[in-house]
C-alpha cells in the first residue's frame, strides 16, 4: 500500500509524530486512567493538594481557587485550575445555577495564569467530563495548556 511517506510533507508528518511521541504516550495513559476512574463524589487527590497534604507546584492561589502544574504535562505549560470548595462540582456536567460565579472565575483565573506564564501567542483551555470525556479526577478542573502548537480536531 502506498502511504506517500516519500513526499516531503508526509516525512515531516512522521518526524513530527515521533518528536511528539512523549506527549502522545502520556495522552494514552491518561485515557487509561480516565477509563479506570469511577465517577463519584468521594474526596479526590485534589483535596489533599488543596490542604497541602501532598506537594504541588502552585502558580496561583486565592481564597476561591488553586492553580498548580499538572504532574503529567501534555505540553510545556500544563496547569490545572480548581475550585477550593467543590460544592458538588465533580465535573462540569454537574454544574447548577449556583456555580455560575465560580465557573466564570475559573476561566478568568485561567486567563490570568496564561498571561503570567507568558502564553501570549495562544493557549488552550480544556474541561474533560466523564469517562468518554477522559476525566480521571472527579473534582472539576480547568486544564490550561500551552507552549506548543495545538492541533485540531483534538483526539
Ligand atoms: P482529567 O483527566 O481531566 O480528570 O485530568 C486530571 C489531571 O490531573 C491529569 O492531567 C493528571 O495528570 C493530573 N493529576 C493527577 N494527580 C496529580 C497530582 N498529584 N498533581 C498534579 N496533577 C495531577
Amino acid at each position: 500500500m502506498d502511504h506517500n511517506y516519500n513526499k516531503p510533507s508526509a516525512r515531516i508528518g512522521v518526524l513530527s509524530s515521533h518528536l511528539l511521541a512523549p506527549f502522545s504516550l502520556m495522552a494514552s495513559s491518561e485515557k487509561d486512567a480516565a477509563l479506570a476512574a469511577t465517577p463519584s463524589d468521594e474526596p479526590t487527590i485534589f483535596d489533599k493538594i488543596i490542604k497541602k497534604e501532598i506537594p504541588s507546584k502552585v502558580v496561583f492561589e486565592d481564597d476561591k481557587v488553586l492553580a498548580f502544574r499538572d504532574i503529567s504535562p501534555q505540553a510545556p505549560t500544563h496547569i490545572l485550575i480548581i475550585p477550593k470548595v467543590r460544592d458538588g462540582l465533580t465535573g462540569i456536567s454537574k454544574a447548577e445555577e449556583r456555580h455560575v460565579e465560580i465557573l466564570g472565575y475559573l476561566l478568568y483565573v485561567a486567563k490570568l495564569v496564561a498571561k503570567q506564564e507568558g502564553l501570549d501567542d495562544g493557549f488552550r483551555i480544556v474541561i474533560n467530563d466523564g469517562p468518554k470525556g477522559c476525566q480521571s479526577v472527579y473534582h472539576l478542573h480547568v486544564h490550561l495548556i500551552g507552549g506548543r502548537q495545538m492541533n485540531w480536531p483534538p483526539g
